[in-house]
């Protein structure tokens, strides 16, 4: 049996009604953490779920709404407390200023009762986060604009990592944020069981013409930007006007589970 959670459904910026994203994926005994936007620790507690339970924390890229819940988090699991070593998968560069941060808010590695282990993501190479759940990471380019405003010689930084995920025989896809919807394409040049995309960084309409044709069992639009917030039921009715081979597409609001 498998699923998803979504902890939080919000964009980059705050609107009512939803929190920052996080979602908790399920499969058989399996706990991984998708992203630890905030306040994921406390959204776990209404899931029913331990912080000290979770497997495997997967950080797709550095923006705080996708990551600033992970101290609150880490802090939680301390005070659970938690016992079995957590490894966190996230971009190199994230690595040295996040082990700063910890010190800084009193979560030296000393003190948590547990290993913290970091492994930083290499494209295209995939990893075993948890009993049956299997990542390739892959690029997008959602932060090469920021690159090129911010540091434009820093070639080995501002990465961001869509996810494959394989659950046993089952495959999800996770966009992270994109750059376009075209960053999907290798990914999606196989069927998948469930695609998680994200629909803040361009129109809907760029997306489902993107999406036509594609192999997708259930679409998951998540991560909407502000100006949708109240579109929700119009936009999963046009998707799926636009995407009929796609068999169902959810727009979940925060805490809802899919099982796929
Ligand atoms: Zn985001």
């Amino acid at each position: 049996m498998s699923s998803l959670q979504f902890l939080g459904t919000g964009p980059g910026a705050p609107v009512r009604g939803k929190f920052f994203s996080s979602c908790l994926l399920r499969h058989d005994a399996s706990l991984v953490l998708v992203d630890a936007g905030e306040p994921c620790s406390q959204r776990l507690v209404e899931a029913g779920v331990s912080s000290a339970d979770i497997d495997a924390v997967l950080l797709t890229h550095g923006h705080s709404d996708h990551t600033a819940g992970l101290p609150m988090f880490l802090q939680s699991a301390w005070l659970a407390p938690r016992t079995k070593a957590l490894p966190v998968y996230l971009p190199k560069e994230l690595i040295a200023p996040l082990e700063a941060w910890l010190c800084a808010v009193y979560l030296p590695p000393s003190l948590l009762g547990f290993e913290l282990s970091f492994h930083s993501w290499e494209a295209g190479r995939s990893v075993v986060a948890a009993k049956d759940v299997d990542v390739m990471p892959f690029p997008t380019t959602h932060l090469d604009s920021l690159r090129r405003i911010i540091d434009p010689a820093a070639k080995e930084k501002f990465e961001i990592f869509g996810l494959d995920i394989r659950c046993g025989a089952k495959r999800v896809v996770f966009s992270s944020d994109l750059g376009a919807p075209g960053d999907l394409d290798s990914a999606l040049r196989t069927p998948c069981d469930l695609l998680v995309c994200e629909l803040s960084h361009f129109s809907a309409d760029e997306l489902f013409a993107f999406l036509a044709g594609k192999n997708i069992g259930t679409l998951v639009l998540n991560h909407l930007a502000p100006e949708h917030a109240g579109a929700e039921a119009k936009i999963a009715e046009q998707a799926a006007r636009a995407l009929p081979q796609v068999r169902r597409v959810v727009v979940p609001q925060d805490g809802e589970k899919i099982d796929f």
